[in-house]
């Protein structure tokens, strides 16, 4: 095996928006350099990178000289198309592999993947027609979740089906030529795992972060998260089996469905990256997710994931500028909440635009904590 790429390497990563961002936040801070590619500029990894390249990403061409620059490359969003991480390969170690993110970013690959392995996930079956997505549901019955295939993220490209009658106008609206059919999952609550694994194999996981979602969008995470100890080891167990089998080197993400027995787990997605869940160890983990990825991406020893004290994180989301700059100097006026703004110049509703992080004895005195915060970026505007 190569020896590990050390502080003073470039890295490249594909994509450009906040992942990429704290990623190139935490590699310079150990003093590495950073190339960024994506089709757009003054992206915000672009603007705390050493480097911001901007090229298609299926510009074979250019995605190979960019390769050239760095030591070795890694993506910070799954839409990337696996062909760019194919020709990044010819040229550098491409960590986590193109075959990956080909599978992640297509849910009835990962699907298929996960149930092909033994992961439990929920009933699930191919349509390319109305007609097969009505026999479909005939079979998983009602309600359930009509996904397009690919690149979905965010609740995007999925509609609920609560009748049959409902089935043509959604697979219109959905407007895909193939999708997944899911059986509805009346889960209890929504956990995920950030985890690691380095270029020798070792694992690092975060523990499991409960996640709580606003319009499909995630919108309040806390650690630890408030599950029975078996439980959390077996969602570790589930997201160790994942990487090994996939063979990842690098940190993904596996978010599940709780059910109500507070026992049973299923993979509801797998995102080969750090992930917004993972936003809060950024703040309250000896190493961070971002960490995590470039000493896995660079084949040096995984860090410490350990949660220092309990945290949540709330995300800050375009509606927040609506009526104008959210007051910051409220929500800092707790002196342990933490702002991270990404960059971006335009707030749209629901764009992610930044996140807070908040500390507390408990997960659950964090989250009220963050959300308090949260409320005072706006409340004098209300009032
Ligand atoms: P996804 O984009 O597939 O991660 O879905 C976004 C959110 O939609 C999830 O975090 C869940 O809250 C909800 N969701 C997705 N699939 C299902 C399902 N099969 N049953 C119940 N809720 C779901």
């Amino acid at each position: 095996m190569i020896g590990p790429i050390l502080p003073g390497a470039a890295v490249g990563v594909l994509g450009s928006g906040q992942l990429g961002r704290m990623f190139a936040i935490a590699a310079r801070r150990m003093g590495y350099r950073v190339h960024v590619l994506s089709p757009d500029d003054d992206t915000p990894a672009g603007q705390v990178a050493d480097v911001e390249v901007r090229a298609p990403y299926e510009d074979s061409d250019a995605i190979r000289r960019f390769a050239r620059g760095v030591s070795a490359v890694t993506f910070e969003f799954e839409n990337v198309p696996s062909s760019a991480a194919d020709a990044a390969a010819e040229i550098v170690p491409v960590r986590p592999r193109g075959s990956v993110l080909h599978i992640a970013q297509h849910r009835l690959r990962e699907k298929t993947f996960l149930s092909d392995h033994g992961f439990p996930v929920t009933p699930f079956a191919r349509s390319t027609s109305a007609e097969e997505t009505a026999s479909a549901a005939a079979r998983l019955g009602f309600p359930c979740v009509l996904k397009t295939a690919g690149f979905g993220y965010d609740g995007k490209g999925q509609i609920k089906l609560a009748a049959p009658r409902d089935v043509p106008a959604a697979w219109a609206k959905l407007g895909a030529t193939e999708a997944v059919l899911e059986a509805f999952v009346d889960f209890e609550r929504e956990v995920s795992v950030v985890a690691a694994r380095g270029a020798d194999g070792s694992f690092a996981h975060h523990g499991v972060f409960e996640n709580r979602h606003a319009r499909h969008i995630l919108d309040v995470t806390t650690a630890p998260a408030d599950v029975l100890p078996e439980t959390a080891d077996r969602a570790a167990e589930i997201a160790r089996g994942i990487l090994e089998t996939l063979d990842v080197v690098g940190v993904l993400c596996v978010e599940f469905f709780l059910l109500r027995d507070g026992r049973t787990l299923l993979v509801n997605e797998l995102a080969p990256r750090p992930h917004n869940s993972g936003h809060l160890t950024f703040d309250a983990s000896v190493t961070c997710q971002f960490e995590q990825q470039l000493r896995a991406v660079c084949g040096l020893p995984l860090g410490d994931p350990s949660l220092l004290k309990p945290a949540a994180m709330a995300n800050l989301l375009g509606d927040l500028w609506e009526h104008g700059v959210p007051d910051f100097a409220a929500a800092l006026a707790t002196p342990d909440v933490k702002l991270h703004l990404y960059g971006k110049a335009e707030a749209r509703p629901g764009r992610k635009m930044g996140h807070l992080t908040a500390f507390g004895r408990t997960a659950s005195e964090a989250a009220a904590k963050v959300v308090f915060a949260r409320d005072a970026l706006v409340a004098r505007r209300l009032h």
